[in-house]
């Protein structure tokens, strides 16, 4: 093994290590994909994004632990988002290993194998009418070509992950969080073992996407051509940081990034970020908005005109599950007889 790959493994002791697998073009990186033993061979947390680059990461990486894919005993899956899933399917295949994922987003997954790409494309575009976005960005979407799209063909988990529960490992306490939010069946797993370093506080924490050292994990709303049902993400996220922050693990191992200690803190950070935020919301809504008018004015990382398409679907998605926060909350209302909607402070 080269020296390449060596640097892609890190020990994090007491049986676990992380191997960094690329995402390509993305500005996050890489996934961590963990390998944790057990007495029954090597259980990976989440297996990174498919693509051959990824893959051939993840192979070197398991070489550089001592074992191979042909090895691995067990998947556990933090959400169903393709740089967490998308080498299940191959793991899978070179093992037999099973793949285990909370039920709420393994109906994503039966979802998504089961819809037709085009009626994501309407679903999509009537959203974004309903929210109020101008013709010319709807436009490009009704006539896109819906073919080579990443995660469109996502592994069938085999085993359900049931939150409250420990996982079936031999030889480990692997405790399953449910921490809806960022998706709705997304998970942390608390290893209820002593930290290997002696750290203080409670075992160590697979915290996925859910919390994460330096930024803010995406909020926007549950994507479902199938329901209609009026969710509140925002809510469900907020909720489930401060269940974390009460676990005090000694130790997060996040899925990407890099580990940390002190979740208390960070919990806190985010939680006065996201309070922070609604407050200057509500300072827009003094006049109606509709969701893309409220985006186009709410602060993101550069000026609107330079956010890329892409990105301004999720940035409306994400002033959406705001505003449903703040609808639940009792302090916005949508305004009678709008449409496209708008929304006022209350
Ligand atoms: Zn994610
Ligand atoms: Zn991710």
């Amino acid at each position: 093994m080269d020296g390449e790959s060596m640097t892609q493994v890190t020990d994090h002791g007491g049986g676990v290590r992380s191997i960094r697998v690329p995402i390509p073009d993305n500005p996050l990186g890489y996934t961590l994909v963990y390998v944790l033993d057990t007495d029954r061979g090597p259980v990976l947390v989440d297996t990174g994004w498919d693509d051959p680059e990824s893959w051939e990461t993840l192979a070197n990486g398991l070489a550089g632990c001592g074992t191979s894919a042909s090895e691995i005993h067990g998947v556990v899956i933090t959400h169903h988002h393709p740089d967490h899933h998308g080498l299940s399917g191959k793991v899978r295949e070179a093992s037999g290993a099973w793949v285990a994922m909370h039920e709420a987003d393994a109906s994503i997954v039966r979802r998504t194998r089961g819809t037709r790409p085009e009626r994501w494309f309407t679903y999509m575009t009537d959203k974004l009418t309903a929210a109020g976005a101008p013709e010319e960005h709807v436009a490009p979407m009704r006539t896109a070509q819906p073919r080579n799209l990443p995660g469109l063909s996502p592994a069938l988990p085999d085993r359900e992950i049931v939150p409250g529960e420990l996982l079936d490992l031999a030889g480990r306490r692997l405790r399953a969080i449910w921490t809806p939010g960022h998706t709705p069946g997304h998970v942390c797993l608390h290893l209820e073992e002593d930290h290997p370093a002696q750290l203080p506080g409670k075992g160590r924490l697979f915290s996925g996407d859910h919390l994460l050292p330096e930024i803010t994990p995406h909020i926007g709303l549950y994507e479902d051509p199938d329901d209609a049902t009026v969710m509140d993400p925002l809510g469900d996220y907020l909720a489930s940081l401060e269940r974390i922050g009460r676990l005090a693990p000694a130790e997060v191992l996040p899925a990407h990034q890099h580990a940390f200690t002190d979740a208390p803190s960070r919990v806190r950070e985010l939680l006065t970020h996201h309070e922070s935020r609604l407050t200057d919301l509500l300072s827009l809504l003094t006049t109606p908005l509709t969701p893309w008018q409220l985006a186009e004015r709410m602060e993101w990382n550069r000026p609107w005109a330079q956010i890329p398409y892409g990105s301004r679907n999720i940035a409306v998605s994400e002033a959406e599950a705001h505003l449903r926060r703040l609808v639940k909350l009792g302090r916005a209302e949508a305004v009678t007889g709008s449409d496209p909607v708008t929304y006022v402070a209350a």
